[in-house]
Parts: structure tokens; sequence; C-alpha cells
């Protein structure tokens, strides 16, 4: 018997993932998943594709999105599942993220040319983020790897690295679940300073994402998630080429977590 394996976080070239999302869904097929969830930084482009798609070839989805949200200075991914496409709610956060994308994309490209490292490509639509700056940086010759650009000049506070206007992590937690939403904390390990965790703890949160790419369950995250009552969510964060380590299903839930979660609030 087949067994049940869903993967809820995957980028698609409609935020900074290297496949179209009609791949991704024909990949997820491929592998011989049950369910995927494409959640793209701070955008739903990739569904009007994929859930038609999805529909044909037999691949359960579930509405996701990655969203930016900043507390006290640090970057703070939110998963956000099964919230309603059209929502005014949601769907004004991703104008106001485009807003911001645009205007930090101008920033960082205006950094990097007074360090002499001019980038002329078409680099400043909504959709942009640091890997694709990162990206042209490499094809330029300025660094020789994606990661080089990163630690040297795009990374969280680095010389080149600009915010832009943030939305704080509760307003996103608000916004989500005002769409009919569960709102999840993206790879909590990735979060370096433990009063920013601390801080998360106290907010109204449905669940923590413990099963992340190749890492094993971290028993830390879990048992917070059972003193929380959270649910327990997991996914490969896969980006295509430019994370080439990280393969499709490589973290991945079951059918009880995944139909909790299609369920939404
Ligand atoms: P942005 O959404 O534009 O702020 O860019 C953040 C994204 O950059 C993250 O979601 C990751 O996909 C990617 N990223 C962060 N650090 C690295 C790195 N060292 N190498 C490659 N990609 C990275
Ligand atoms: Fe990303
Ligand atoms: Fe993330
Ligand atoms: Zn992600």
């Amino acid at each position: 018997m087949k067994v049940f394996r869903a993967d809820l976080h995957c980028h698609s070239t409609c935020s900074d993932g290297t496949y179209t999302p009609a791949e991704l869904v024909k990949h997820a097929v491929h592998i011989g998943l049950s369910g995927l969830s494409i959640t793209d930084h701070d955008n739903m482009d990739a569904y009007e594709t994929a859930l038609p798609l999805a529909k044909e070839l037999g691949l359960e989805m579930i509405i996701g999105a990655e969203f930016s949200s900043t507390h006290a200075d640090q970057n703070v991914h939110v998963l956000a599942y099964s919230f309603q496409l059209d929502h005014p709610a949601i769907v004004n956060l991703c104008r106001r993220h485009q807003e911001r994308r645009s205007e930090r994309n101008r920033q960082i490209l205006e950094k990097l040319r007074k360090l002499g490292m001019p980038i002329d490509e078409p680099i400043q639509e909504h959709s942009i983020g640091r890997p694709h700056i990162a990206k042209a940086m490499v094809q330029k010759g300025y660094v020789k790897s994606i990661d080089e650009a990163f630690h040297r000049f795009l990374g969280d506070g680095k010389c080149c690295y600009a915010p832009g206007q943030p939305v704080s992590t509760e307003e996103t937690i608000s916004i989500i679940h005002e769409a009919h939403g569960l709102a999840v904390i993206a790879h909590p390990h990735l979060l370096k300073r433990s009063d920013t965790i601390d801080f998360l703890v106290k907010l109204p949160f449905d669940g923590i994402e413990c099963y992340y790419a190749k890492l094993g369950q971290e028993r830390r995250w879990l048992e917070l998630a059972k003193n929380k009552g959270w649910l327990v969510t997991g996914g490969s964060d896969f980006h295509g080429s430019v994370k080439p380590d990280i393969t499709l299903g490589s973290s991945w839930v079951g059918e009880e977590t995944f139909r909790r979660l299609q369920h939404g609030a």
C-alpha cells in the first residue's frame, strides 16, 4: 500500500524556486507524494496553474504561503495554510510585501552599485528575493557562489542587506487567522536568538515546523509543540537548483496532519 506523504514547504518560480508551479506538481506526483503545499515567499501566484493541474493528476494540495515577518530586527518566517486564497486581508498583505520587496531590492542594488558591483538586469520586480540577486552576482563574477553572496553581502545584517518596511510577526498571524488560515512557525532551528523564540512561544501560532529538509525530528521542537498543543508540520523547503542539496519530499507529514491542516481554522 502506498504511504501517504505530503511535503508542506517548497518554492516555485513565483518566488525564489527554480521549478515552475506545474513542474513542482508533476515532480511531486513523479516521486510518489500524495499531498503538497507550495509555500512561496509572500505570494500565492503559483496556485492559478498548480491547483487545476494537481486536480487533474490526483495530487492533493493545501493552499500555502511563507510570509516574511519581523520581530526585533530578526526575520521570522511564518507558514500559512488553508487560508481563503482571495481573502482581502491576505491579498492586502501580499500587496504590502510586493511594495516592500520592490523598495528594498532597489536599496540592495544601490548598495551593491556603490561597492562597484552594478547589476543591470531587471531585478526590481516584486516577486524577486535575495537569491535572485545572489545568482546575478555569481553570473557577473562578483562572487563565486550564492552562499558567498549571502555570507559577505546579502545575509541578514550584512553590508548590502536592506529589510524594507517590515510587517510584525503578531500582525502576520492575525491576518492569517482573519483569512481563516493556520499560522505555523517555519524552520525554528534557524532562529538564532533565544529571546526571539521565548517571544514567539507566547504568540497564537497553530503549529510549528518540526521536520525540515534533511534534519531529523528535533526533540526540542516536538516537546514545544506538545506543550502548546500545536500541530507538528514538516516540509523540505525545496528551492530547486538554488539549493541543490535539498530534494522535494525530503521532509513530509502523514495523512492525519495533512487532514487537520486541510480543514483549516
Ligand atoms: P528574501 O525572501 O529576499 O529575504 O530572501 C530570503 C531567502 O534567501 C530565504 O528564504 C532563502 O531561500 C534564501 N537564502 C538565505 N540564505 C541563503 C544562503 N546562504 N544561500 C542560499 N539561499 C539563501
Ligand atoms: Fe527562499
Ligand atoms: Fe524560510
Ligand atoms: Zn521556504
